[in-house]
């Protein structure tokens, strides 16, 4: 059946593979491991209010399901000056992932990338927290608990099921 729905569903789904294989497992924006369901494709300027980049590779990427809910980044315009099909003429009101370098703009207290040290960030990195609310209660604590599944490393589906096939063979 070649619909335009499942023409539609296949080609987000060999999107969301290239993304993902392109920039591994993580929230491009931050950097946290996904984890579960309800990660989603983003369009950095919204497709809503700048359609003519619906379709720019560069203005697409692969985020947690926290950085992109209605209540961080949602709907929310990211462009200072949107330049009509010229995306690389656009201001960006918060870092943007591909042109922008995070570590020179976001600085943080600690090592682990928990706190923000907010008087080293750059106004853009400042910015960029304040849109996604980064430090608030919620996130500080996403942050902090995602590094720990990260530091966890747990086994893999296949060495999990090997172990249990041992364990209950075992006489
Ligand atoms: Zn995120």
């Amino acid at each position: 059946m070649n619909s335009w729905k499942a023409i539609k569903k296949r080609v987000k789904n060999e999107i969301s593979k290239k993304l993902l294989a392109k920039n591994g497992p993580y929230c491009v924006y931050c950097e946290r491991v996904l984890i579960g369901t309800g990660n989603q494709i983003d369009h950095f300027a919204h497709k809503a209010l700048h359609s003519q980049f619906t379709f720019n590779p560069v203005n697409l990427f692969y985020s947690c399901s926290f950085c992109n809910s209605s209540a961080r980044k949602g709907q929310k315009n990211t462009i200072n000056n949107p330049v009509q099909f010229r995306y690389d003429l656009c201001q960006f009101k918060i870092v943007h992932p591909y042109f922008d370098n995070p570590d020179t703009e976001i600085l943080y207290q600690d090592a682990d990338k928990v706190f923000f040290d907010l008087p080293s960030c750059s106004n853009l990195g400042r910015d960029t927290i304040a849109f996604f609310k980064w430090d608030d209660i919620h996130m500080t604590m996403f942050r902090a608990r995602t590094l720990k599944i990260e530091r966890l490393n747990p086994l893999s589906p296949i060495e999990e099921q090997q172990l249990i096939l041992s364990i209950i063979s075992y006489k």
